[in-house]
């Protein structure tokens, strides 16, 4: 497998890059409820990781700002955003119709401090996004983050607030253009929704296509209007493997920094794509996902690092903590060290697993062709566009002057374990003794069948572009997605090219 870096002038990958890590001892104790797969517990076991292999020191580890209702209304709708304030699981009920409305009660429920968890997961990708632009470190991250499917006024597939969308806004105040890169297994719809018709954004997501939730990200989908060919999808099958995601990986992430030339870059790390994911389908090795990171970080542009999706925990703990490992150029021993959660990780005990033995179902013919057709895409891009800055806007007002303070309070003493109060500790307690089943039908989550209309979706996110300035000399008119079921139509499609 080529393994070599890019073509663009660019560190050498062993290059040591300043890392700000972003982490809340808090966010593990959130709790979707029983039988629910998203485990905010896999963000303290990854933390956990880091601090017994000894990465902690090597970043400055920072406890985020909670977003704030103003941060989080640069996207989202008002009202929306009063509601995931106001709601409780004690009051939902008085309120149906909001509920339906916001789809807010199944894949995402309401639950005990759901407002503070959205604060503070977003909190980490916004600060993220001010310290890269500042120029305080190159890379940033925050595993909390990475909630790619919540939409302008709708919760959807686990996600409430959209903070990868909050933070490229942020991003966007200093940096002419910015790429958004998704490799977790399901498409990352409401942030290429919510780009869809601007040329600063590009949206490049890997995904499973093919009657698989949300149902978007068709590969010709392309982006609209100014946004025409910044959007780009790559339909996959299942059981893909590290070898054969690559060749679609680089290839494209190499022409799209050529022909795009991003001024930062935000990776969005989902675990789920993993081999041996709850919800999953794909087979990807740890050092497969990983080299995704490897090669975005080669390019030496700031990069923030998010999470995502990932339901077999153990694994998206030994992912995260790997990948924290690439962005310090740090190799990790095989063998896990001793800490709070390694009864998790028997019978090995050891950070890679091998991937399984499932069928790849992406011939080397449907490869071809999907990475023939995406380059074709962006070839019709002759150059990076440029925007007229008139002034910069400001950040958004972390409280700067006592930030610095702060980050020394909250640099954690990386032997340091998180606390966790004895109510807490019984949540967790009953999450680890709950099966990781691999029993797909036994949960409504994750409805890999579920209805979408792509055209009504984008038409209400033209409304309320948040690129108000994009869309205003736009008229406003409906936009066509094409809408194939499966990837095999696809290649029909793509034969007649
Ligand atoms: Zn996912």
């Amino acid at each position: 497998m080529d393994t070599g870096g890019n073509s663009l002038p660019s560190g050498a990958d062993g290059k040591k890059r300043r890392v700000f890590y972003y982490y809340d001892p808090e966010v593990g104790n959130y709790y979707y409820g029983q039988c629910h797969p998203m485990k905010p517990h896999r963000m303290r076991m990854t933390h956990a990781l880091l601090a017994h292999y000894g990465l902690l020191q090597h970043m400055n580890v920072l406890k985020p700002h909670p977003a704030r209702e103003k941060d989080l209304c640069r996207f989202h709708a008002d009202d929306y955003v009063k509601f995931l304030k106001t709601v409780t699981p004690d009051t939902q009920q008085d309120n149906m119709m909001q509920l339906r409305r916001f789809n807010v009660g199944e894949d995402c429920p309401v639950f005990d401090g759901l407002y503070s968890f959205c604060q503070i997961y977003t909190g980490g990708s916004i600060g993220g996004a001010v310290k890269l632009n500042h120029g305080q470190c190159d890379i940033a991250i925050n595993w909390a983050g990475g909630l790619h499917h919540a939409k302008k006024c709708e919760a959807s597939g686990f996600c409430y607030v959209n903070d990868i969308v909050l933070a490229i806004l942020e991003l966007l105040k200093v940096h002419e253009r910015v790429l958004y890169v998704d490799i977790d297994i399901h498409h990352g719809d409401g942030v290429e929704e919510a780009f869809y018709v601007t040329d600063r954004v590009m949206t490049v997501s890997f995904h499973k296509f093919g009657d698989y939730f949300p149902g978007t990200g068709d590969i010709r989908d392309i982006g609209f209007r100014k946004g025409k060919y910044y959007a780009v999808n790559v339909p996959l099958n299942d059981g893909i493997d590290d070898e054969s995601y690559q060749s679609l990986f680089k290839p494209i992430i190499s022409k799209v920094m050529e022909v795009f030339r991003p001024g930062a870059v935000v990776l969005q790390c989902g675990a789920d794509s993993l081999s041996g994911d709850r919800l999953g389908c794909f087979n990807l090795s740890v050092k497969g996902h990983a080299e995704c990171v490897r090669f975005m970080r080669s390019f030496d542009v700031p990069l923030l690092l998010l999470g995502g999706g990932g339901y077999t925990i153990r694994n998206v703990a030994r992912c995260w903590c790997y990948e924290t490992g690439v962005a310090l150029a740090t190799e990790i021993d095989n063998k896990l060290p001793l800490h709070e959660y390694i009864e998790y990780f028997g019978p090995d005990y050891t950070l890679h697993v091998a991937p399984c033995n499932m069928e790849n179902k992406n011939s080397h013919d449907f490869l071809d062709k999907v990475r023939v057709k995406v380059l074709n895409n962006l070839s019709k891009l002759q150059h990076a566009p440029s925007v007229q800055f008139q002034e910069r806007p400001p950040d958004t007002e972390l409280p700067e002057a006592d930030e610095d303070e702060d980050d020394k309070n909250e640099r954690k003493d990386p032997d340091s374990d998180v606390d966790v109060d004895l109510d807490n500790e019984r949540r967790v307690k009953m999450e680890s003794v709950e099966p990781e089943s691999n029993d797909k039908d036994d949960m409504e989550v994750d409805k890999q069948t579920r209805e979408v209309d792509p055209t009504s979706a984008q038409v209400s996110c033209l409304e309320g572009s948040i690129l108000a300035a994009e869309a205003a000399d736009e008229p406003d008119d409906k936009v066509e997605k094409p809408n194939a079921e499966n990837p095999h139509d696809q290649l029909d499609e793509m034969d007649q090219d």
